[in-house]
Formats: structure tokens, C-alpha cells, sequence
């Protein structure tokens, strides 16, 4: 059993800032690298908008440096999957991979969002094997093929506009009329060639043969008529769910799972457990918000961790 005064539960532009942060504090942070090492901006290309790269940087780049950063000042990180945590008393425990437990005096949870499903029959089946919820991971494997990305937000935009250094074509089917993007995103897929739109049109169904996707079905949302437009790989880009699984509800969520935070802190419905990034925002989601947020959390351990009595600290710190 290993107590720390602060672990950190995720490892994307929150939970690594607060661990640059913590450990710059002399907190000793243990970080758990979950199954995304790096968040979803390792999932990404380049990111253009983070302030201090005027050429901008790659997403995994940009993470690996934020995570040497925060080793250079102490913070350890465990690779495996928080399965559940135990937040009735204090120190809490994690449990990590349903077998190895830790215990912690304080708690950031850091675990942001995963892609959504689209819940039709055959994706789950022919995911990894034609359909995708990563553009940059798997758009490689479609060069000069036709491809589907589902969604009218900014990241169907931005996916559909990235594939198209790959795909022959790039469809983008929307279940409504309107886009839900922003203007910018719309309009760069607007104007590229290669990019064609099937809006009003709600998927029903990946269409498949033993090996491979062969085609999307969809059904007109207006007139219910059912077609099947032909592919060879699906991008569902439908947005993200918080990571909030692990918690059993210990703390209070928002009705979609999004924890709550109190007021300008990062301070939760447990005292002494605190969330920072995309698993505490359902609005902004941005890298540099998260960040951001990592940085009050860790602020926030610290001013709690004071106010606690020396004797919480007459225990081992090491492994
Ligand atoms: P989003 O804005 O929530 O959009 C999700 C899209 O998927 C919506 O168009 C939604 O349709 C559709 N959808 C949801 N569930 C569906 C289902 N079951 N079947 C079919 N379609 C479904 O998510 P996002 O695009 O991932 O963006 C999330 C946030 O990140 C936004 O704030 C966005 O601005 C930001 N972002 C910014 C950038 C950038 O600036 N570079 C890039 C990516 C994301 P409806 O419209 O009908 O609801």
C-alpha cells in the first residue's frame, strides 16, 4: 500500500500542469497514466491555438514535454486504469488495474472525456476494423479510398478537413440541416473539394463484409427513406463523454456525468478531492482551459493539504 499526499488521477493538459505544479511544491505527486497516456491532444495533429507556439506544435509533442516537465521536478507516474476509488474517508484509496491500491490525503481527478458511440449496429464489430473515433491515428490506412465522418461540431470540421489528405473523398453525414460547428470550421470544409455533405440524415447502421466496412446506412430524417452510402472507412465524431465511470457516484455529477466543481475552485463534493480539466467542463474543453484548471487543482491541494494537521503526515511518502 503506497500513500501519497497528492495522486493525480489522468494525464492530459489538466492533470499534467497540476502535476508540474504539485511536484514544484514539493508534494511528491503520483500520477496514474491511464489508457490514453496524454489525453485526447495526443490524438490530434497539430495544435495551432496554444499560446507560446506561434508556428504551432503536435498534439503528442506537446504533451511529452509537459509530462518531462513535470518529472524534472519529481512527479512519478504509474501506467494503469483507475477501476474504482474508495472516497468515504480519509486518506482515499485508488485502486489501479482492479488490483494495486494507493492511498492518497488528497485527490485531483483529471480523467477527461472519451469519444461517443454512435450505439448502431456493426460499430462496435468493425471498430479498429474500418470504424474510427481517431482521424490522426487511423486516417493513414484509408489513402485514395472514400470516407464517412459522422457529426456537424468543429471536431467532424476539423477531422473531415484532415482526412482529406488521405481519402479520395470525404462525406460528412449530419443528422440535421444545420451544422452545430463554428463558422470558421464550416466554412474551411465548405470550401474544400474533396469534402461533400449528406445533412438531415441519421445513421442506422455499419454496413460490412467479412473483412471490412462496406458502406454506411442512413435514413432521412424528413422523408424516413433509408440509403446506403458506400465507404470504406466510418470517423464517428460526435463529441465525448467525461470519464467519470470509476467514481460510483461518490461525487456529484451533472446530469450527463461532468463533475461538479464549487464556485472558481476546483474543490468537489468531498473534501479534499478536487477535478480539473474536461471531465469538470462540459463548456470550454479546450487544452489550454484544461491546463489551466490543472494549475488552480494543484493550487487548491496545497492550500488544503496546509490546513491539515501534522499528524496526517506521520506516515510514509514512498513507495
Ligand atoms: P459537439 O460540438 O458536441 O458536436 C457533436 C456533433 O455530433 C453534433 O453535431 C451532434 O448533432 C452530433 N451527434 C451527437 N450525438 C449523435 C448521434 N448519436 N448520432 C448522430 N450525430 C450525433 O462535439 P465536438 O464537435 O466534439 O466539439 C466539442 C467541443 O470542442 C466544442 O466546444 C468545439 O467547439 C470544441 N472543438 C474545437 C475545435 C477547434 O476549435 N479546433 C476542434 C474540435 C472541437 P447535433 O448538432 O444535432 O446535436
Amino acid at each position: 500500500m503506497t500513500l501519497r499526499r497528492v495522486m493525480i488521477l489522468g494525464t492530459g493538459p489538466a492533470g499534467l500542469t497540476a502535476a508540474i505544479y504539485a511536484a514544484r511544491a514539493n508534494l511528491q505527486p503520483l500520477i496514474i497514466e491511464g489508457n490514453e497516456p496524454g489525453g485526447q491532444l495526443t490524438l490530434t495533429t497539430e495544435v495551432e491555438n496554444f499560446p507560446g507556439f506561434p508556428e504551432g506544435v503536435m498534439g503528442p509533442e506537446l504533451m511529452q514535454s509537459m509530462r518531462e516537465q513535470a518529472e524534472r521536478f519529481g512527479a512519478e507516474f504509474v501506467t494503469g486504469f483507475v477501476t474504482s476509488v474508495d472516497l468515504s474517508k480519509r486518506p482515499f484509496t485508488v485502486i489501479v488495474d482492479e488490483k494495486d491500491s494507493y492511498q492518497a490525503q488528497s485527490l485531483i481527478i483529471s480523467t477527461g472525456a472519451s469519444a461517443k458511440r454512435l450505439g448502431i449496429e456493426g460499430e462496435l464489430e468493425m471498430t479498429g476494423r474500418g470504424v474510427s473515433t481517431c482521424a490522426t491515428c487511423d486516417g493513414f490506412f484509408f489513402r485514395n479510398k472514400p470516407i464517412i465522418v459522422v457529426g456537424g461540431g468543429d471536431s467532424a470540421m476539423e477531422e473531415a478537413t484532415f482526412l482529406t489528405k488521405f481519402a479520395s473523398e470525404v462525406v460528412i453525414v449530419h443528422r440535421r440541416e444545420e451544422l452545430r460547428a463554428s463558422k470558421v470550421m464550416q466554412e474551411r470544409a465548405r470550401n474544400n473539394s474533396k469534402i461533400r455533405f449528406e445533412l438531415g440524415m441519421l445513421p442506422t447502421a455499419v454496413e460490412r463484409d467479412e473483412h471490412k466496412v462496406t458502406g454506411l446506412v442512413v435514413r432521412d430524417v424528413v422523408t424516413g427513406e433509408t440509403k446506403s452510402l458506400k465507404t470504406d472507412g466510418i470517423f464517428v465524431a460526435i463529441g465525448h463523454s467525461p470519464n467519470t465511470g470509476f467514481l460510483a457516484e461518490q461525487l456529484e455529477v451533472d446530469p450527463v456525468g461532468y463533475i461538479k466543481t464549487k464556485g472558481v475552485t476546483t474543490a468537489t463534493s468531498v473534501e479534499g478531492v478536487f477535478a480539473c480539466g474536461d471531465v469538470a467542463d462540459p463548456l470550454y474543453r479546450q487544452a489550454i482551459t484544461a491546463a489551466g484548471s490543472g494549475c488552480k487543482a494543484a493550487l487548491d491541494v496545497e492550500k488544503f493539504l496546509e490546513g491539515q494537521s501534522a499528524q496526517d503526515w506521520s506516515v510514509s511518502l514512498q513507495a
